[in-house]
């Protein structure tokens, strides 16, 4: 219930607005001086004061005085009484920080009207605070997030960076060290070994750009006019290339017409998601792309017949450097969904995975057929 505290020296008059402010419904206190007031305020912080300006012991410019220098009371609504003499002593109190005056002899009406606006008026400004305590704590958050991703990131480079430096460090010296005594097939098993562990820095290395850049916002959304049914083939068809005829890779789609999205967006998407169905399932099996418009929307669906994913990692597979415990026989970062998760959300679309270990793994992708970019909001 809303507290009010009136301060009056005057029996009658503090009397009748207590009665006034009770009948109303607000909690209310009234008390015969300055000082009286004070202790008042500091047992009960009230949501409003009234106040007289002269009284003895403390008069009203003191006992605002006092709130006002206090933070835990300097936001609370101040309204002085006062005899309509009083000029110079209203504007010293307006200069002190009161919030209204009312004029002695006031009518009902009028303490009720400047008591509703300044409740009106405190709860807005509570609100406003609340407002901005909100998008500070959410930036905090953001800020925090930004700092943990950079950590790992760095705590990625030396530990992660090491192992395949090793490799190469190792088979290069092995070559230099026993040209003579290494057989061919030796040799070129540690040479394999130097392509490998090159590719797999490479990767590492775009991987981690593409998600600082992602996760930074400086990747420009760049939506544009694409036939999307061309350019997955043409994705599909390089996969097809890489994987050398290991798996049935099948491509089909409904969608016929042009639509707007990222190209370099969706090349990610399509390749990060390709690359897992590929690599979580053994050879011969069946991986397809499938490709409708559907509740306007443009539905990208990628599945496998491979090892699946344990239940209780679904929810973690899109955190960077994620990996669940069935996936470490094959190599990988860990980063690819997390990547495929920011593209799918500058699209505005959203991306869902359901599996079952030993049977399959199916990655839907929905982006909307009309997606703005940050250029179209510009009037
Ligand atoms: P990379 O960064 O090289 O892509 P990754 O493939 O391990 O490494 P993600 O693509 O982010 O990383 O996938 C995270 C994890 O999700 C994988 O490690 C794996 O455990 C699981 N996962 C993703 N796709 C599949 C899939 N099709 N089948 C089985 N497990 C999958
Ligand atoms: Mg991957």
């Amino acid at each position: 219930m809303t507290r009010i505290l009136v301060i009056e020296d005057e029996a009658p008059i503090r009397d009748e607005v207590v009665d006034w402010l009770l009948f109303e419904g607000y909690d209310v206190r009234g008390v015969g001086n300055g000082r009286l007031g004070i202790e008042a305020i500091y047992q009960e912080s009230p949501d409003l004061i009234i106040c007289d300006i002269a009284m003895p012991e403390m008069d009203g410019h003191q006992v605002l005085l006092e709130i006002r220098s206090n933070v835990n009371f300097a936001h609370i609504p101040f309204i002085f009484l006062t005899a309509s003499a009083d000029r110079d002593s209203v504007r010293k109190g307006m200069n002190l920080g009161a919030d209204d005056y009312l004029t002695k002899p006031f009518t009902h009406s009028e303490v009720m009207n400047a008591v509703r606006s300044r409740l009106d008026l405190k709860l807005i400004q509570e609100a406003q605070w609340q407002n901005r305590i909100d998008m500070l704590n959410s930036a905090l958050i953001e800020e925090h997030e930004k700092n943990r991703l950079k950590t790992r990131l760095v705590a990625m480079f030396s530990h992660d960076f090491r192992n395949p430096l090793a490799l190469i460090l190792s088979s290069s010296n092995i070559i230099r060290n026993y040209e003579q005594r290494i057989t061919t097939e030796q040799k070129h098993y540690h040479l394999d070994r130097i392509d490998g562990s090159v590719t797999f820095l490479v990767q590492m290395l775009d991987e981690m750009l593409m998600l600082a850049e992602l996760e930074s916002g400086n990747l420009a959304f760049a939506p544009e006019s694409l036939d999307i049914t061309d350019f997955i083939e043409g994705i599909v068809e390089e996969f097809r290339l890489i994987d050398q005829q290991s798996h049935k890779i099948v491509f089909q789609s409904t969608l016929n017409h042009p639509m707007q999205v990222d190209p370099k967006l969706l090349r990610q998407i399509t390749s990060n998601l390709l690359s897992n169905a590929l690599k979580y399932s053994p050879p011969g099996m069946n991986v397809t792309v499938t490709l409708i418009e559907k509740d306007e929307h443009i539905r990208l669906v990628v599945a496998d017949q491979g090892i699946g994913i344990p239940k209780d990692s679904l929810p973690q597979l899109f955190e960077p450097f994620y990996r669940a415990k069935n996936a470490r026989n094959a190599s990988g970062t860990g980063l690819g969904l997390s990547i495929v998760r920011d593209c799918v959300t500058r699209h505005q679309g959203k991306i869902e995975i359901e599996s079952e270990i030993d049977k399959g793994t199916r990655c839907i992708v929905w982006l909307p057929c009309s997606v703005k970019s940050k250029l179209d909001d510009i009037p």
